[in-house]
């Protein structure tokens, strides 16, 4: 495996998973909590707001273009695979990390 291959991260907006879960449930709690009475549906249309806000934000995911795994926003590295990301968004420049980096100049 080597250390030095460099990916990018892939958005992606997920529908099937987590996020959708959590909206479907929201729904499904609003409607349900109306066949109770106002008070009920007043409740659990407020757990299920929260609920479609909260899967809709999970439903926005980064991909490491190598394996495909999820990787986090400010991940330098993928968890999965190992690939370093290209920070072509990032104004500060890590001169701490260096020492690496040059390994991938000269790798090849
Ligand atoms: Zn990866």
């Amino acid at each position: 495996m080597s250390a030095n291959v460099l990916a990018s991260k892939v958005k992606k907006t997920e529908f099937a998973g987590m996020g959708s879960m959590m909206q479907l449930l929201g729904v499904v709690l609003i409607v349900v909590g109306f066949g109770f009475g106002l008070v009920v549906a007043v409740f659990f249309g407020g757990i299920g707001l929260l609920l479609l806000v909260a899967g809709g934000v999970k439903a926005n995911v980064l991909l490491c273009s190598e394996c495909r795994g999820k990787v986090e926003k400010a991940a330098k590295v993928c968890p999965h695979c190992r690939a370093r990301f290209n920070q072509l968004d990032s104004d500060q420049s890590t001169r701490d990390e260096g020492e690496s980096w040059k390994k991938t100049m000269r790798g090849g």
